[in-house]
């Protein structure tokens, strides 16, 4: 009995783990949105970014997938990760 899905971008689920944090400016006129809070983010400007891990385990092998994740700041990223 597990809901497994969240609206929107919600955090992805207990089996990720947090591989880095950090805050970034990345040189790159994309614009991304808030996990958190959904505001735009602009990613040649300063925000933060939080990279999860996962080990996919199939017969013979594990495959481990990586997911990015786009916060406002710090702050965000501490409130997703409360509300996960
Ligand atoms: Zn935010």
């Amino acid at each position: 009995m597990s809901k497994t899905s969240y609206p929107g971008h919600g955090h992805p689920g207990p089996e990720w783990r947090v591989s880095h944090r950090a805050s970034r400016t990345d040189w790159s006129d994309a614009v991304e949105r808030c996990a958190a809070c959904r505001a735009r983010v602009d990613m040649s400007e300063a925000h933060y970014q939080v990279l999860l891990e996962r080990d996919i385990d199939k017969p013979g092998k594990i495959t481990l997938e990586r997911e990015r994740v786009v916060f406002c700041d710090e702050s965000c990223a501490a409130e997703w990760e409360s509300t996960a």
